[in-house]
């Protein structure tokens, strides 16, 4: 239906920036957060003070979009991230960015993680050589993320490889283009982490 068209850029829009949902478009200046920074509907352009809860919430939402990960899940990571040495905050954007998804979308063989996930689920990746078609399957240092041999004559990842390799990837990973592989060399640190999150606010709003 049209009026679902552009949910995507919506969920941006909600939040105030961009959450990188569309691929390419979200690099261009047909981007909705260049357009129209302002939230979506009737009253959009006046937004309303949140309350300390409304902020946590939102900042939770947020996270959610945009590693594409629903709310149990989330949950999950956070208990998992909660029972981490180190600051719980920190142990759950680490761990988002761990996800196999993303890791694929970092490589640049996804334009976006919904287009990384949707390649995971294909079984279109292998991770240390073996066949892995989840896409919350979480990596580790040392691990080799391929194309599959007997797919990589996906058109489409090849062009977003292509298309990626005039960009640099995160420190925490190296890629091989040619190759169509990538490796993990360290997990990712907060300085990695190039999104606007206040990961406090999570924290606050699941400790209440
Ligand atoms: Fe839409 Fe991407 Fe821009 Fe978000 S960042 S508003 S998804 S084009």
């Amino acid at each position: 239906m049209a009026r679902y068209k552009d949910e995507q850029c919506r969920r941006c829009r909600r939040e105030g920036q961009k959450l990188f949902l569309k691929g390419e478009r979200c690099f261009s200046d047909k981007c909705s957060i260049s357009r129209r920074n302002y939230a979506p509907g009737d009253h959009g352009q006046k937004r309303a003070k949140l309350s300390e809860y409304g902020t946590q919430l939102r900042e939770k939402q947020k996270t959610k979009a945009y590693y594409g990960v629903g709310e149990k899940q989330f949950r999950k990571y956070f208990e998992m991230a909660s029972n981490k040495k180190g600051v719980t905050g920190e142990n759950l954007l680490q761990l988002l960015e761990s996800r196999l998804d993303n890791v694929v979308y970092r490589l640049g063989y996804g334009t976006s993680r919904a287009q990384a996930r949707q390649f995971v689920n294909h079984a279109q990746f292998e991770v240390n050589g073996k066949k892995v078609n989840i896409p919350s399957y979480i990596v580790k240092p040392g691990d080799v993320i391929s194309v599959r041999e007997s797919k990589k004559d996906n058109g489409t990842i090849k062009i977003n490889a292509e298309e990626s390799s005039k960009r640099p990837v995160p420190s925490w990973l190296e890629r091989d283009t040619e190759k169509l592989s990538g490796k993990v060399i360290r997990l990712a640190s907060r300085e990695d982490i190039d999104i606007a999150i206040e990961e406090h606010l999570i924290v606050e709003l699941y400790s209440k």
